[in-house]
């Protein structure tokens, strides 16, 4: 046996650019309001609790997985309105899907492009399958910056392109006119991530009757199923059929299949909740607004993004924790959110304690 120390083992196999990135942080919150990961904050009435709990008492637990979980794909079908000529590919969590787009197309010289800044997980996702990443800058409101991203694309021709409609951390969606140029003009697959679809009026399912190049993808987790893990891509057959092989067998569990399937047909309640959420949402800007030290920007997702005094973003993040409340720093992630912090919307008693405490620690 070798007589190697274990590091120089482990530097000598595992990939540079791997050992150069830091994993995921996700800060504890143990007795904390998690104001931090676009979760939604309401559970579901007791009596349908225990109706779900029920069901789960029916799950063969020794049992695998039915393979290609087509109940849940039926049940997000309706709920979404997917016409019957599209494909849905489900994953655990959109990331998964994220992943398996990425080793579907991944080969030397290959790139994921992204707007910047958007959501990490494409660009961290790109480096685990050794594509490169290219961010082209948003404009100064985070508008795309059309003619930056037209070159980008003619110069890098990306495999992968994604646009997440809305934007996170940014909560603005993308004018319509730009992502259609931007589709045009892509050899590319384009994917447009519509993580927040509950939480804005726009829909870009009818995009895909026009354009060959281009998947839908969404999940479950911003509309108050984050625990369960499912996201889905909704595409051409065509497409949809490749990255099918790429998914591990039973990639969604039987507890997830029996849970969502059991909240899709109850999807009224979580619905009922969004509109909460987006009727809070509007409220929740409009008292940050009354902030004369923050700069707000509108938002069509669950969480709102706001910009500090010049230096300060960390010492309120602190401040809210030291009160019980955690939300995201931003500020040193990108340079375009320095001094930004990003608030998920909570319950409205939530939002209120976050507004009083904002409020207090910036008065002092
Ligand atoms: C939260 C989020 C996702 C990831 O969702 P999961 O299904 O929980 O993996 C994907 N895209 C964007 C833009 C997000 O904000």
């Amino acid at each position: 046996m070798s007589t190697r120390p274990l590091s120089q083992r482990v530097e000598a196999l595992v990939r540079p650019e791997i050992r150069a990135l830091s994993a995921y942080h996700v800060p504890p919150a143990a007795g904390l309001l998690k104001l931090d990961a676009m979760e939604n904050p309401y559970q579901w009435p007791d009596p349908l609790k225990r109706q779900w709990l029920d069901t789960l008492n029916e799950v063969s637990i020794n049992r695998y997985p039915e393979p290609g979980a087509e109940a849940v794909k039926a049940g997000l079908r309706q709920v979404m309105g997917v016409a019957d000529d599209y494909e849905v590919l489900l994953g655990n969590g959109s990331d998964e899907i994220i992943q398996l787009l990425a080793l579907a197309v991944t080969a030397p010289g290959r790139s994921i492009l992204a707007p910047e800044p958007s959501f990490v997980m494409y660009r961290m996702i790109g480096t685990f399958v050794g594509m490169e990443y290219i961010g082209v800058p948003l404009g100064d409101n985070f508008e795309l910056d059309l003619e930056a991203m037209l070159a980008a694309v003619k110069t890098h021709q990306p495999a992968l392109i994604f646009l997440a409609q809305p934007n996170n951390p940014t909560g603005n969606l993308f004018e319509e006119a730009k992502v259609r140029a931007i589709i045009e003009a892509a050899d590319g697959l384009v994917v447009l991530d519509e993580a927040y679809t509950a939480f804005t009026d726009t829909d870009s399912l009818p995009l895909l009757d026009e354009y060959d190049n281009l998947v839908v993808m969404r999940t479950l987790s911003k509309v108050g199923l984050a625990g369960l893990r499912l996201g889905l891509l909704i595409g051409k057959p065509e497409w949809l059929g490749e990255l099918d092989k790429l998914r591990l067998p039973y990639n969604i569990n039987v507890l997830t299949q029996a849970s969502a399937v059991f909240a899709l047909q109850h999807f009224d309640v979580l619905k009922a909740q969004t509109r909460q959420l987006r009727q809070d949402r509007e409220l929740m800007v409009e008292m940050l607004r009354q902030i004369p030290a923050l700069a707000v920007w509108p938002s069509e997702a669950n969480f709102v993004l706001v910009r500090t005094p010049a230096g300060r973003a960390r010492d309120i993040f602190e401040a809210l924790k030291l009160r019980g409340i955690l939300i995201k720093v931003l500020d040193g992630s990108h340079p375009a959110l320095a001094d930004c912090l990003r608030l998920t919307v909570g319950s409205s008693a939530e939002n209120a304690r976050l507004l009083e405490e904002l409020a207090a620690i910036l008065d002092s």
